[in-house]
C-alpha cells in the first residue's frame, strides 16, 4: 500500500495544522502555504498521519491518492 499526497495551493490558507499533525510529511513553502516534502509514502504510520492531516485540514487542501504498484 502506497499513497501519494500533495497540497492544493489554491485553497490552502497556511494555517499550519497539517504541519502540526504530520511534520514528517508537510512543511511550509516559501509562499507561506503548506507543501508535501515527501510525495509518495509507504510507511503505514506515515500514511495514517497523512490521513489525519487530511481530516484536520479546515479547507480540505490535503490531497491523497492511492498508488498502485
Ligand atoms: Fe493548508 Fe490545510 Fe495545511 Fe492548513 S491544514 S496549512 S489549510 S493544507
Amino acid at each position: 500500500m502506497k499513497i501519494k499526497t500533495w497540497v492544493d495551493k489554491d485553497t490552502c490558507i497556511g494555517c499550519g495544522t497539517c504541519i502540526a499533525v504530520a511534520p514528517e510529511i508537510y512543511e511550509f513553502d516559501s509562499d507561506g502555504k503548506a507543501k508535501a516534502k515527501v510525495e509518495v509514502i509507504e510507511d503505514s504510520n506515515l500514511i495514517q498521519k497523512a490521513r489525519d492531516a487530511e481530516v484536520a485540514c479546515p479547507t480540505h487542501s490535503i490531497k491523497i491518492e492511492d498508488v498502485n504498484d
